[in-house]
Formats: structure tokens, sequence, C-alpha cells
């Protein structure tokens, strides 16, 4: 299993310069996996960054939500086509630089929508995903369906949800992703969705309430872990945390990223990791019970 952790704890930007700092603070702080904020695929660094990666000996995975203009889920096919055009290329670069998953808000604009999601809605993001991942499959990169809270998409809100979405899309390499920030807004409990999604599930975010340090907040991450150790889970798990400290503006704004809730990168990178490791280490003892 690999611990991971998410870019925007230690890096605004993402040239080499901040690459550098995230993939080795993320190595400092004993992490395995660095995921990395895609939202830019075209001004994307692919030599510097693999060369990086392997100096370091770190994973990597990528994340990102698209836009109006991207928005695969759209009744408008020239929008699905673009979105599916800049998904590829997203494959395309983390496969380049050697990584294993483009994962997040992929099938539907990251925003607050104003009315439901249409069926037409749904069935063109199922077939842009389906299209998509034959491409990822070819290129050997896996696909996460992040499910997300109801201000940031209408379409997956709860890991049921993300299941029959994964179902429907019918391609083994791709999976429902999992965050705990978004599940304590929307899922009856912190145990179920785990469950339901058995071994659908294929890539986890770790995130408190308020998205700053881990147990700090009012998520529930004993019940989580435990879902966790019952369906044997053994994909990425990534924390994923976000301060006013350190700025990415376009994601910031995405995420509502207002307040400051820590300033110490290196202290809040090395709590998460021990604190997941931790968490696993306890529940992997369950199973001698
Ligand atoms: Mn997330």
């Amino acid at each position: 299993m690999q611990i991971g952790c998410h870019g925007s704890v230690w890096s605004g930007t993402f040239d080499v310069d901040g690459m550098r700092l995230a993939v080795s603070k993320t190595k400092e702080a004993g992490f395995d996996l660095l995921e990395i904020p895609l939202m830019d695929p075209y001004g994307f660094d692919v030599a510097a960054t693999k060369q990086l990666l392997s100096e370091y000996d770190l994973a990597a995975t990528a994340s990102l939500g698209l836009n109006e203009r991207t928005d695969i889920s759209s009744e408008d096919p020239q929008i699905v086509a673009a979105g599916e055009q800049f998904l590829g290329k997203c494959l395309e670069v983390l496969s380049d630089v050697g990584g294993t998953a483009v994962v997040g808000v992929i099938y539907c604009a990251m925003k607050k929508y104003s009315a439901p999601a249409s069926a037409r809605a749904r069935q063109n993001s199922v077939d842009a995903i389906a299209r998509l991942a034959a491409r990822g499959q070819d290129l050997g990169v896996r696909l996460g369906i992040e499910v997300v809270n109801r201000y940031e998409s209408n379409l997956l809100n709860t890991g049921r949800q993300g299941l029959a979405f994964v179902r429907d899309v019918g391609h083994d390499n791709v999976s429902v992703h999992l965050d705990t920030y978004h599940m304590n807004i929307e899922e009856p409990d912190m145990f179920s969705p785990v469950l339901a999604c058995g071994e659908r599930l294929g890539y986890v975010h770790i995130g408190e309430s308020h998205r700053g340090y881990l147990g700090s907040g009012s998520v529930d991450f004993d019940s989580f872990f435990r879902g966790l150790a019952h369906i044997d889970y053994d994909g990425p798990v990534v924390f994923e945390s976000f301060s006013s400290a350190v700025v990415h503006e376009d994601l910031s704004r995405m995420l509502g990223i207002w307040r400051n809730l820590w300033n110490d990168s290196e202290d809040l990178g090395a709590h998460a990791n021990s604190f997941i490791r931790n968490q696993l280490t306890s529940v992997t003892s369950i199973g001698m019970h």
C-alpha cells in the first residue's frame, strides 16, 4: 500500500522549482507517493518531473477537476470532445512521468451546478470515461472517479453513486475514489460506503472536515480505516489538505480555500504521514482478533 501526499501541501506552483519542492518535501515527510495537481498538462515539464521522481524514489499520481470548457458531462458535443482531449493529454503526461493514476473530478466540471444532472449528461460522461479508460489501459494509467460533495458536482455525491457510475463504465482500470472530507458531508456514515465499493474502490483521499490537520475536525477516521481493513484495501491512501498559506490560484478558488489552517507544511505533512500509518497499523491488527 502506498501512502501519499497532495502537492498543494508544499507548493502552489508546479514549474520545475515547485515540483522539486513538492517532491523533496513529500519524501522527507515519509510518504511513498506524490499526487500532482495537473491543472495544466500542456505546460508541464515531463522530463524534469520524471527525473525528480526517480532521484527521490517517489511514485506519482495526478489529480484535477474539469471546468466548464472541458465538462464531459455537458450536453454540447464540442465541450465533451474538448474535455476528452484534455483528459487524454493528462493520461499521456502521467504515463510519460511513470505515474499510475489520474484521479479527481474528471467526469464533470468541478463547480456548483444550479440544476441536477440530466440522464444525457450522465451518459455522455460514462461514454467519454469508457473511451478514456481504453486509452489509459494502453498507457498503463488507471482512472479514479472522485466522489465529491454537492457543491462541487451534481453527478456523483455518494460512494454508491460512484459505484453505479463505475459499473456502467465497465472497465477494470476505472475505480471509485473516495475522499473522507466529502464523505463527511454527504454519506450516512464512514464505513458502509467503503464496504459497498469493495474491490471497486481504487483510490482514497484522507482529508479533515475543514481540510486542515488530521484529528482536529469531525471526520470519523476510525470507522473509515476499519472499512478499508474490512475490504483488504491495498490502493493509494493520499493526504489532502489546503490552507491559504500555500495558494494555487485556480484550485484555491474552486475549493473555497479562504482561511489559513496551518503555516508549517513540514509539520503538517509529517503529522499526516504518522496519523495515516498509525491508523493502518491499528486496523491491520484487527485481522488477528
Ligand atoms: Mn479529494
